[in-house]
């Protein structure tokens, strides 16, 4: 006999109990959550998290799960007491470089809505009265920050699942899971058998074992972590609150404390990152006192525990009563893990902390109830993992250097520096000799810039210096080969960027159903199109060729997108998606040359009549087999050359060594970033999300009504009726020295009217620019703004865009 659930979630933990809670507000019924430990307290992570809740974050989709967080716990009733005390948070600056940070974290707060303010260091200390303000330079302080007491949460989200028809089900190890025709179909535990069609994972650091039973991968590694308490401070004496000191976070240091009614808690993140194998991890039945907790290694607190009493000397003398090395969850990039797996019906929720636990429970809900996610999850999407990134190595490699820079100033172009190199292209070779330096983006080497280029005779002396922080990780040979792109051609590298292959019977109205503008145009064709969700949001930006009647070669933004067009295949449907990118490679060759320079090597006709802007042709240039795509992302003339990987290295050297007076030089991205910025094109996943539609981000050219139905055209025909809210603005900052880097608030009269999502100095133009989301009552040609980087507001004018080559005359020619 088996149990019968609409949906069955592993663990009972903060994650499945608010996934649980969710579901169950969305009308679920018989949602089963079962957990090898006993409930509430199941002996996960959960289980001992002390609950400090800080929701800035430098990401808008991990600041707003914990804005949802925070209101959530805050709404739930215990008996017990509250499911979060909002205490507000206090982070301090030991160091210059922190306290030049907090100025910027204040920004992209204020981006995401919160509203946070610096305090000197007397005034820290009036809000924590304990803090010693002669060792620190000031604080960050968020009034709404708090903690949240997980487990009394988890009883109260549990008992309205319960009122609702729902079970939870302790003391039920699971040992299997049936998948059938690669459907999930039940769980099973070493007491019942669950038959069910979704299945939710929710297990937390046992995540990657409990998905081996299904076949699948989840990327994390559990991590040790300590923290300990207190005996009672005589200065907290009588208190009976359970805290009512703001929490505090000493980041320079790696550690955080806060106040357990009268005495204090305090965690470290100094010690090196101790991994363990999630197949180490003990089961309830085996684990002395909770699974989820190892031996505390006190040699590895003796230096944090000095640090915490030098910043809190009233802990000075007091002995600890409690010290554990608990185990939670990291990922390559440290973000959770959510979506629907590679097994049809079996989701996941992993690597959620408490602080984020609340939001994540109601986006997985809202996915699974829609299919579709109702907010931006393009970070956390289980989806956007390579396949090197499902090895153990770099699972455990890339988990112990986030352990490690947990608390650090990460700089937004700031590199991990292992394994590197894992994916090179076929240039790769020569790209070193040019001396490039190499970032890294999905495991591919992407050349910044080359410092070969230093030595080209390109005056730069007049561009106006830009501050330090603008200035890491960039160099001003940037500049030359954004000239030189404008005025001879550069070659550009554009292998890591993903495409697909879509071919098959039903392979066009497929892609007509899946895309926003007419793609049924002759062979040879170019199309730059949308991939919209059914409320009308933008789910990628993909350019189409049609190579033959039933192949389309798709430029993309990553393995999600793959995962979106087979999900949506019909049953009947003969299409086949393959991810060609690993087994092919692309150079852009673009600038006014880049005729000259391609002819040179071609019989082929590449005049203007005979290969048109957004054609595409197959061609020889010299002796390698390409498909030619005349096309550019960077305003100008030229082509986008595709060949298999085998070809690459000859490709480049034959464009590389041909004779003539072209002047081809190799072109990086920092500059390619900022002639794409000048020209307006957009980039996915910063320009534009599901979030907008195209409407908001200017791209509502590319929606044609008349071509018959498909994905999103209901919402968009709505919306294309309505008033729009917001628009996404091309921004000049009066002053060209200020290059802000992405996520600054937009102002105007003080209140918050946006964010910027992209800038870049636009060397052709010898001005500052930003792109940024601006309420429509400010999204107006001349309007004054002030965006806000480190804590000075620059004056800034929205702009009629693009500012470089409107007419794209140059691209035409
Ligand atoms: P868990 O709470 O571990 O729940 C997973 C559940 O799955 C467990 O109950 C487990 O028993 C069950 N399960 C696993 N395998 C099986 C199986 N085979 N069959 C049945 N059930 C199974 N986060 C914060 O936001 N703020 C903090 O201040 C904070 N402090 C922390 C301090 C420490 C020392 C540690 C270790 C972590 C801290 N965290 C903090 C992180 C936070 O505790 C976790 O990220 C969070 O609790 C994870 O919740 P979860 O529901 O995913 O996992």
């Amino acid at each position: 006999m088996s149990v019968h659930a609409q949906v069955v979630i592993i663990g009972a933990g903060i994650v499945g109990c608010s996934a649980a809670y969710h579901l169950s507000q969305l009308g679920w019924q018989d949602v089963i959550v079962l957990d090898q430990g006993s409930i509430p307290r199941t002996g996960g992570s959960t289980s001992h998290a002390p609950g400090l809740v800080f929701q800035t974050n430098t990401s808008q989709t991990m600041c707003r799960l914990a804005q949802q967080t925070v209101q959530l716990y805050r709404a739930l009733t215990h008996e017990d007491g509250a499911c979060f005390h909002t205490v507000g948070s206090l982070e301090v600056a030991l160091t210059a470089a922190r306290w030049e940070d907090l100025k910027r974290r204040v920004g992209y707060a204020a981006s995401w809505g919160l509203d946070p303010e610096l305090l000197t260091p007397t005034e820290a200390r009036d809000r924590l009265p304990l803090l010693n303000a002669e060792r620190i330079l000031g604080a960050y302080y968020q009034p709404t920050d708090g903690v949240a007491k997980a487990v009394r949460a988890c009883e109260a989200m549990a008992r309205v699942v319960e009122a609702n028809g729902g079970h939870f089900i302790g003391n039920s190890a699971i040992t299997g899971i049936e998948v059938e025709k690669g459907r999930v179909r039940a769980v099973i535990t070493d007491q019942e058998r669950y038959t069910a069609d979704t299945v939710l994972l929710c297990a937390g650091i046992w995540g990657p074992k409990v998905g081996k039973l299904a076949g699948i991968s989840i990327p994390l590694t559990p991590v040790q972590h300590q923290y300990v308490r207190t005996a009672p401070l005589p200065e907290l004496a009588g208190s009976q609150t359970e805290i009512s000191h703001p929490i505090l976070r000493n980041q320079d240091q790696a550690m955080y404390m806060r106040q357990e009614t009268d005495s204090y808690g305090v965690g470290s993140y100094q010690h090196a990152p101790m991994l363990v194998s999630p197949e180490a991890i003990r089961s309830p039945q085996d684990a002395p006192v909770m699974p989820s907790i190892l031996d505390f290694t006190e040699s590895d607190f003796a230096k944090p525990w000095r640090d915490a009493v030098d910043l809190l000397p009233a802990l000075d003398g007091v002995p600890l009563t409690y010290s554990i090395n608990g185990l939670f969850s990291f990922t390559p990039d440290s973000l959770p893990i959510m979506g629907e797996s590679s097994v049809r019906g079996l989701w996941v929720a992993e690597a959620v902390w408490v602080t984020h636990a609340g939001g994540v429970g109601k986006a997985i809900a809202e996915w699974m109830h829609s299919g579709q996610p109702q907010i931006d999850l393009h970070e956390c999407d289980i989806n956007r993992f390579e396949a090197h990134a499902h090895s153990p190595a770099y699972v455990w490699e890339r988990g112990a250097q986030q352990y490690r820079e947990v608390y650090d100033i990460i700089h937004p172009r700031q590199q991990l520096l292992k394994p590197r190199p894992l994916r090179t292209s076929p240039f790769y070779m020569r790209q070193c000799e040019l001396g490039a330096a190499f970032f890294e983006g999905r495991g591919w080497e992407r050349p910044q810039w080359f410092e070969s280029n230093a030595a080209h005779d390109v005056d730069i002396l007049g561009v106006p210096q830009r501050g330090e922080w603008a200035a890491r990780f960039w160099s001003p040979t940037a500049l030359i080969e954004h000239r030189l792109t404008r005025e001879t051609v550069a070659l550009y590298d554009m292998t890591p960027l993903s495409r697909l292959e879509v071919q098959g019977r039903d392979a066009l109205p497929f892609l007509q159903r899946m895309t926003t503008n007419q793609l049924d145009r002759p062979v040879g064709s170019v199309v730059y199109t949308l991939m919209c969700d059914t409320r009308g949001g933008i789910v990628s930006d993909i350019t189409v060729a049609r190579l033959a009647d039933d192949l389309f070669q798709i430029g993309c933004n990553g393995p999600q997108d793959a995962v979106w067009l087979r999900d949506h295949l019909a049953e009947n449907e003969q299409v086949q998606v393959r991810d060609i990118t690993a087994g092919t490679c692309c150079l852009g060759v673009w600038g006014p040359r880049a005729r000259d320079l391609v002819q040179s090597l071609t019989d082929a006709d590449l005049s203007n009549e005979a290969f048109p802007y957004f054609t595409a042709r197959r061609i020889f240039v010299s002796e390698i087999p390409c498909v030619a795509l005349r096309v550019s992302y960077v305003g100008e003339l030229g082509w986008e050359l595709y060949t298999t990987a085998d070809y690459g290295l000859r490709l480049w050297d034959v464009l590389w060594e041909t004779d003539g007076p072209f002047g081809q030089i190799a072109g990086g991205r920092a500059a390619f970033d900022a002639l794409r910025l000048e020209k307006g094109y957009r980039l996915w996943g910063a320009d534009m999300t599901n979030e907008h539609s195209p409407y908001e981000a200017g791209l509502g050219g590319v929606v044609r009504f008349k071509k018959g139905d498909f994905l999103g055209r209901d919402a968009l025909v709505h919306l294309a009726d309505q008033p729009i809210t917001r628009r996404l603005c091309c921004l000049v900052l009066d002053d060209p020295a200020v290059v802000v880097m992405g996520k600054e608030p937009i102002r105007v009269d003080k209140q918050v009217v946006g964010y910027v999502t992209s800038a870049a100095y636009a060397y052709s133009l010898g001005k500052s620019i930003a792109y940024g989301y601006v309420s429509a009552d400010y999204a107006i040609e001349g309007t004054s703004v002030q965006i806000e980087y480190f804590g000075e507001a620059h004056t800034a004018h929205v702009c009629k865009e693009p500012l470089f080559d409107p007419k794209g005359a140059r691209l035409r020619v």
